[in-house]
């Protein structure tokens, strides 16, 4: 039986290039409404000297300058505060009354913004959207999902409208309440998928036998679902994380409610595969994260920042949005599970990105590289910035969690093979301090790359 990737019967018979059409059709729909109903879009439009009938398929929109960063989205909210009483920015496409829902990141930099804001309308397409994404990790009617992040007015909680969607029992439980109280409703409401970020995930295994006197495995769960930061994506954590809880672990990711994406059921990672390119087009279109401009998507390998456009949202539709995700595209048939769509694995954040003797460096490949030594580490580091990035005089300062079984007198020869490794890799040089396993703080939510020394 033909798998159906996408949510559209229509889609899942079509090829690439077909689909690629469908996109394009639905892309001068979205920009013309956006033009008609929004000052702050009507205004970069007539600043790229475009009108968005020119834009009739996905490489003219590449030809598009960036619209919006994160800072352009918060002077709109400050601006919309001020003319019109309301935080949604002036790209808010929709009448303020039909707000239906709103959801902001976690703020961890800066003020928040309200990214997450749909119509009803939008709230039915998307849960539906994101319910069918849900379902390919083999959710469906009946499955009970604990799910634990910050929850309210966050981001994450409208993943919930899609568990519904799929007529699971999300069971919503604050991820700030402490791992005490979650593993208390985990063992009262036996769920059958487990729903945090990997560090969480992570971080029960060790508590787990602390406070119930049991393992991770003995819930006995049908799969383990993250999101939030880069986990599974390095090898090692995928598979600590699936030997621990004896469950396939997938990755989902959808910011601001684009770039929807879940990992397929495979040993190996394959990276988050693009199963709603009828959501938006942000597989199709990136950046360089330095320059800002375009780097060809359509080669498989591909780095770059992504750019988001919506292609059916009412209410704050993204249009050549960098929201700061550098991603690496994959265009080939996924070896496991057969996808034709392209793939993405998250590298990090254009504002998390290092410059080393002029060379773009993301932490993710340090730790990537540094957590391929489990168990001779814990995977659990740091990365110590005596000044803001990008620019750091090396050597860069890495501070490592050392395995349980290394003692003092292997610290040496651990440090030379992954100082080798590092080198090797990716030709940095770095000056690397060992502390005990379990020093580094965990968080229940991000857990930080960096340890920042200066204010
Ligand atoms: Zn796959």
């Amino acid at each position: 039986m033909e798998k159906k990737f996408y949510l559209v019967p229509e889609l899942n018979k079509m090829s690439q290039e077909e689909i690629r059409k469908y996109q394009e059709k639905k892309l001068t729909r979205q920009l013309k409404y956006c033009y008609t109903t929004s000052e702050f879009y009507r205004q970069k439009f007539d600043e790229a000297g475009a009108k968005p009938e020119d834009i009739q398929t996905i490489n003219d929109l590449r030809k598009l300058p960036i619209f919006m960063v994160k800072d352009d989205e918060r002077k709109s909210a400050q601006d919309s505060l001020k003319k019109y009483d309301h935080p949604f920015g002036l790209h808010l496409c929709a009448p303020v009354e039909e707000i239906y829902l709103t959801g902001t990141t976690s703020g961890t930099t800066g003020t928040p913004t309200f990214s997450y804001t749909f119509t009803k309308g939008d709230i039915d397409f998307i849960g539906r959207q994101l319910g069918h994404r849900l379902s390919l990790a083999g959710i469906g009617k009946g499955d009970r999902v604990v799910f634990f992040f910050a929850l309210g007015i966050y981001a994450t909680t409208m993943t919930l409208w899609g568990l519904r969607e799929l007529g699971a029992l999300p069971i919503d439980i604050d991820a700030r309440s402490g791992t005490d109280l979650l593993l208390q409703f985990i063992e009262l409401t036996r769920p059958t998928y487990l729903a945090c970020t990997p560090s969480l995930a992570e971080f029960l295994i060790e508590k787990t036998p602390q406070v119930l006197n049991k393992d991770v495995g003995d819930f006995k769960l049908k799969g383990v679902l993250t999101t939030g930061e880069i986990g599974i994506a390095i090898p090692e954590i995928k598979k600590k994380l699936e030997s621990a809880y004896g469950c396939r672990v997938y990755d989902y990711w959808s910011p601001c409610g684009n770039a929807m994406g879940i990992s397929c059921d495979s040993e190996e990672y394959h990276g988050l595969h693009a199963v709603a390119p009828d959501v938006c087009t942000s597989y199709d279109d990136l950046v360089d994260p330095i320059t800002k401009k375009s780097v060809d998507s359509d080669d498989d390998g591909a780095i770059g920042e992504m750019v988001h456009t919506s292609l059916e949202r009412e209410a704050c539709p993204a249009v050549k949005y960098a929201y700061g995700d550098v991603v690496q595209i994959f265009t080939k048939e996924c070896p496991s599970c057969g996808f034709k769509g392209k793939r993405a694995k998250l590298i990090g954040r254009a504002d998390d990105m290092l410059i080393i003797k002029g060379v773009n460096v993301y932490p993710t490949a340090i730790k990537d590289i540094v957590a391929a030594f489990t168990p001779d580490v814990t995977g659990e580091m740091r990365i110590v910035l005596d000044a803001p990035p990008p620019r750091v005089v090396p050597p860069v300062r890495v501070k490592i969690e050392h395995g349980k079984e290394i003692g003092q007198g292997d610290l040496p020869g651990l440090s030379k093979r992954i100082s080798a490794a590092l080198h090797d890799k990716i030709k940095i040089r770095p000056e690397i301090v060992f502390v005990k396993p379990g020093e580094l703080p965990k968080e229940t939510r991000k857990t930080p790359i960096f340890e920042k020394k200066y204010e």
